[in-house]
């Protein structure tokens, strides 16, 4: 891939020894691909809270610049201060800073800042410029939006109060981002919009993620997908040529760069990463 396109990769915090292991496997072997920076996300509610900073630390370790996620839905501004004064006294100078969702069913409280755009604004207040910050973008529009124009304007608002560039949900579809893309340049958005990229390993799963987060999956990729029944190789082959072709098409349209949703597995991020001109 072209050295002036930024390559980033998103990984989640291990659950236990074996999969810490696996974690640290994949970051390394990923390292051909010298991403600019790799992200950790954070568990709904706070509930990766060690997790992730013990994922960041890691990566650290491994000699990448980590950017945890943090998301303020159900905690305080107590709890959100002390977690950037962490990141700050470990040298971390990037965060990606999300609303997050309440786990279904948990009835926990929704906490003080109940959007992204209040997390940003808290991010700015409570330390100045030290965090590039990252903020999510829908271009197939968020599943709770009232509307595309509405969630476009909450997005605008993320912008305006101190975002510094945004990744996207993944999507199939390139036309949703370019039209997304155009719209916010519209409403004087200049900051970079970084496509989030799903590499296609598994039929369910992607099924599963994508109806949670109203990712749309094409027809004829569902039903290419659903021929291959369990024959994994197949379903990989097919994905990674879908997924390359998505990555090309966006990289040729001028997209900044691509952040990939690794899943903690190198094997996929690579057979698309490297196909990449
Ligand atoms: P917001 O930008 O706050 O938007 C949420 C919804 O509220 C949207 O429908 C928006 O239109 C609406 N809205 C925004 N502001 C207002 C307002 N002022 N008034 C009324 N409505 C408003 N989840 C995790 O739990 N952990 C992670 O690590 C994580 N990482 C992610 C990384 C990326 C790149 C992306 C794209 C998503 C990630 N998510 C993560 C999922 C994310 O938390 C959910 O999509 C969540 O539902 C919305 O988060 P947000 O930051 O986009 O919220």
């Amino acid at each position: 891939m072209s050295s002036s396109r930024a390559l980033s990769l998103e990984f989640f915090p291990p659950r236990d020894e074996n999969a810490r292991g696996k974690l640290t496997a994949a970051a390394k072997e990923l390292e051909v691909l010298n991403p600019a920076y790799v992200s950790v996300t954070f568990g709904a509610g706070g509930s990766t809270r060690e997790g992730t900073a013990d994922a960041v630390d890691l990566l650290q370790k491994l000699g990448y610049e980590a950017a945890p996620h943090l998301s303020c839905i159900g905690a305080s501004r107590a709890v959100l201060g002390d977690i950037l004064q962490y990141y700050k006294d470990q040298g971390v100078r990037r965060l990606v800073a999300l609303r997050g969702d309440l786990p279904s069913g948990m009835g926990m409280n929704k906490g003080e800042l109940h959007y992204a755009v209040d997390l940003v604004r808290f991010i700015r207040e409570q330390t100045g410029d030290w965090f590039h910050i990252e903020v999510a973008a829908y271009p197939e529009v968020h599943p709770q939006a009232k509307g595309a124009q509405a969630d476009l304007n909450h997005f605008v608002e993320k912008v305006r109060a101190g975002a510094d560039s945004a990744i996207t949900q993944y999507f199939f579809n390139a036309d949703a981002y370019y039209d997304f893309v155009d719209r916010a340049r519209e409403k004087g958005v200049g900051v970079p919009i970084v496509p989030g990229i799903m590499p296609i390993t598994n039929h369910n799963q992607l099924v599963r993620f994508s109806d949670m987060c109203g990712a749309e999956v094409p027809r004829w990729i569902r039903q290419r997908l659903s021929d291959y029944g369990d024959d994994l190789a197949s379903i990989r082959a097919f994905g990674a040529e879908v997924v390359t072709r998505l990555c090309q098409d966006l990289l040729d349209q001028g997209a900044p760069g691509l952040h990939f949703y690794t899943l903690n597995n190198a094997g996929a991020t690579l057979a698309i990463a490297r196909r990449l001109t």
